[in-house]
């Protein structure tokens, strides 16, 4: 007789390995790709079935059934499941937790593929007559009516009226004994169908397009592209294009942005041109619009699929085109848990599926540059901005003589009334968000400290605290120094104080503010840049939040108002980083008829940086950081990984990292570094140390991981040392 068949089985803990089970008896078979649900210590837990062998290593009496099978037909194709493996293998990552990570939170719990919900909708008869009479009295129960009136005759589903109206449980039930309201369990599909329609056209393409197009357009199987084009230089064009072809041969797109790239302006563009409604993944949506688009992109039937970085395990059975926006952007690369890059699984997935990949960005990275050079990838030129806009001028602001506390020196102050007084916008970008990023005594010298990090406090002044940026913590504002008594003094400028700088010298003019300080809650940044699009604030003052993707067309003015903040990183990807942050923000100004205009503030001028990026531009800056990188054979010349300890005592860290560079041993091809303590030794009461693996081919560094890692689940301290492995870092800590 045969022994029962055996399924291997992906669980969400932190080991790397499958876990055995017999089938769940009295139940259909679990088929590979199928979710089972299974006993896991004392608790039952969701797993995915990998794999059915003959053999188990477990012996036959220790050997558990699984407990029921979740999906009568595999929920995940051989393809996804290729993917899961492929990014446990790559990233040296417990292969449950991958699953995890790809999977939709409702799918990841044991839920249905389509669940059903509770549906409330307004009656027909419902209208401004029984709104009238609920006004006064029943003030609840009008607030829900009008809002499933205004839903119309689709109503709403409970999960989404959680997101909009808090207790509305109470209320409903006169409602619903009036006749006003009905109640129904129904499938959950959200997303209305629209029939896709040939969508608008768009500008004629310009040569350096429509080159690009030919292209990328033409390929047939796996073929990586570089579009490299300045801000405006009308990629988005190309990409629109290419997903108009793609869809038109049956086939689906997907397309990747960073978080801040995915605007309701970029999804609108989408929809408009090409007549349809991307499904979207990204981490503003409900756990219920999540499944929703992802059980469309699996059943083949959304053509397009626009996401951030978890989108690329999107199951995409006709995958046709892949699409990475702004490749440089470090939102990509998750940088907890899972530590992987989007962009280079897309490409990994392109390659997979055999079809063409389309990496975008004005600053690409030196990755990407490289393979330009010698790894087969074509790079496509744009080399103007599309629509006649001319490239902005920059200037440097010496700080070293024109300097202000508050970040506005005299030069930044002038060139910003000489623009509004022009009928221009401003956009003053500081990375630094607070009053100041430190509080120091004159007297005495002392700077306050967070507790919990080796890091200064942050001063907020409008609510009066100290804070530290790096560990949340804060504490009231000390008027006079803790030490010597002395009165304190904010030293530096962070947004909060530049903008009040601003206010005082233009107290006409309209000033928005935009970091994550102002616009915490849902919808606040939006709201915040439609405005500035429409031209309704005369000077925008933010953080990077600002510097990406978004199009103002009255903005002409640039300040970068410090400048020397990456100007002596630790980091050998500084340059390249800082380079990119430049640029991309200058690209904002004077993207329409006007003429734009940069200003860079900076106490060292002489920097050879600022003549470099002004004469050569960020080609200019890439290029020489690549020719440093090959010579001192850092990446993409070489391959890293890292890993990475944390515990509360500085000894614990350390003798975890001994122990793994101790079980490394002598290996020949991989060249270890360490342990050395993070930048920033201590956050958050932990101490951080981390150890560096550089290896010039990447198969000795995975073997060497993939030796390494059971090796450290095991180590006795690996209970009390939070660890992790970081392949292709993009920094180092
Ligand atoms: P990017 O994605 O490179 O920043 P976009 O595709 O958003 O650039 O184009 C920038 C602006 O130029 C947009 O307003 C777009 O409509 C316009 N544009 C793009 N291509 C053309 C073209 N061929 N002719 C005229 N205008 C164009
Ligand atoms: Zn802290």
């Amino acid at each position: 007789m045969n022994a029962p068949k055996i399924l291997k089985v992906a669980v969400n803990v932190p080991l790397s390995r499958l876990f055995d089970y017999r089938p769940p008896s009295g139940q259909p078979p679990a088929a590979i790709g199928a979710r089972v649900r299974v006993p896991f210590g004392r608790r039952k837990l969701t797993g995915v079935v990998m794999g059915i062998s003959d053999e188990s290593d477990v012996d036959a009496s220790k050997l558990k059934s699984a407990i029921e099978t979740l999906d009568a037909a595999p929920l995940l194709s051989d393809e996804d499941l290729w993917l899961i493996r492929f990014t446990s293998d790559y990233y040296h990552h417990p292969i449950g937790e991958v699953m995890a990570a790809a999977l939709p939170a409702l799918i990841r719990k044991g839920g249905a593929l389509t669940p059903t919900l509770e549906f409330l909708t307004a009656t027909s008869t419902a209208g401004s007559a029984d709104l009238d009479a609920l006004a006064k009295r029943a003030p609840k129960q009008a607030e829900l009516l009008t809002t499933l009136i205004d839903a119309g005759v689709d109503g709403l589903d409970s999960e989404s009226l959680n997101a909009i109206l808090q207790n509305w449980r109470r209320p409903l039930r006169p409602l619903i004994d009036k006749g006003l309201v009905t109640r129904a369990e129904r499938a959950a599909y959200l997303r209305t169908t629209v029939e896709p329609t040939d969508g608008m056209p768009g500008p004629p393409l310009n040569a350096a397009q429509q080159q690009a197009v030919d292209g990328a357009g033409s390929a047939t199987g796996f073929a990586p592209y570089l579009l490299d084009g300045v801000t405006g230089s009308g990629k988005t064009e190309v990409y629109l294009e290419l997903i108009r072809r793609t869809i038109d041969t049956g086939r689906q797109a997907l397309v990747l942005v960073p978080e801040i790239g995915l605007t309701p302006q970029l999804i609108e563009r989408f929809r408009l041109r090409l007549g349809l409604k991307p499904a979207l993944l990204h981490s503003g949506l409900t756990d219920l619009e999540r499944l929703d688009a992802w059980r469309e992109a699996r059943a083949g039937g959304a053509p397009l699929v626009v996401g951030t970085r978890s989108a690329v395990f999107t199951p995409l059975p006709k995958l046709g085109l892949v699409i990475v926006d702004e490749e440089h952007d470090a939102s990509f690369k998750q940088q907890e848990g899972l530590r992987y890059s989007a962009r280079d699984l897309a490409i990994a997935r392109a390659k997979r599926a055999g079809c063409p990949i389309v990496l975008g960005s004005a600053t690409p990275t030196l990755e990407l540059l490289r393979h330009c050079r010698d790894g087969g990838y074509t790079r496509l030129v744009l080399p103007e901005r599309a629509g006649g806009a001319r490239p902005p001028r920059l200037r440097i602001v010496d700080t070293s003589r024109d300097y202000s506390d508050d970040g506005l020196s005299n030069a930044l102050g002038e060139a910003v009334r000489r623009h509004l007084d022009a009928g221009g916008q401003a956009l003053l970008y500081l990375n630094r968000r607070g009053f100041a990023p430190a509080l120091v005594c004159p007297a005495c010298n002392h700077i306050a400290e967070c507790r919990r990090c080796d890091s200064r406090m942050t001063v907020h002044a409008a609510d009066r605290q100290l804070r530290c940026h790096h560990c949340g913590a804060g504490r009231p504002l000390d008027e006079v120094c803790s030490e010597c008594g002395a009165e304190v003094r904010a030293l530096g400028a962070g947004t909060e104080r530049l903008e009040e700088a601003l206010k005082t010298r233009f107290p006409q003019r309209r000033i928005a503010r935009i970091d994550s300080d102002t616009t915490q809650r849902k919808g606040e940044m939006d709201a915040a840049l439609a405005s500035a699009q429409l031209g309704r604030s005369d000077i925008l003052v933010g953080t990077q939040m600002l510097s990406k993707g978004h199009h103002f067309p009255k903005l002409t003015l640039v300040g970068i108002v410090n400048a020397d903040q990456g100007l002596f990183g630790t980091d050998f990807r500084s340059d390249e980083r800082m380079a990119q942050s430049i640029v991309q923000v200058a690209g904002r100004a004077g993207r329409e008829e006007s003429a734009g205009e940069v200003l860079i503030q900076t106490a060292f001028p002489r920097h050879p940086f600022w003549s470099r990026l002004i004469e050569s531009g960020y080609a200019g800056i890439a290029g020489d950081a690549l020719a440093e990188r090959e010579k001192a054979n850092w990446p993409p010349y070489s391959r890293l990984a890292l890993i990475r300890a944390a515990a509360h005592k500085h000894r614990d860290t350390h003798a975890f990292l001994e122990a793994a560079r101790h079980m490394i041993g002598d290996d020949a091809g991989v060249r270890v570094l360490g342990p050395v303590d993070a930048v920033m030794a201590r956050r958050a009461g932990r101490y951080r140390a981390q150890l560096l693996l550089v290896a010039n081919e990447r198969r000795l560094l995975h073997g060497l991981l993939r030796r390494l890692r059971p090796g450290l689940e095991d180590a006795p301290l690996a209970r009390r040392v939070r660890w992790s492995i970081d392949v292709d870092p993009i920094e180092l800590y």
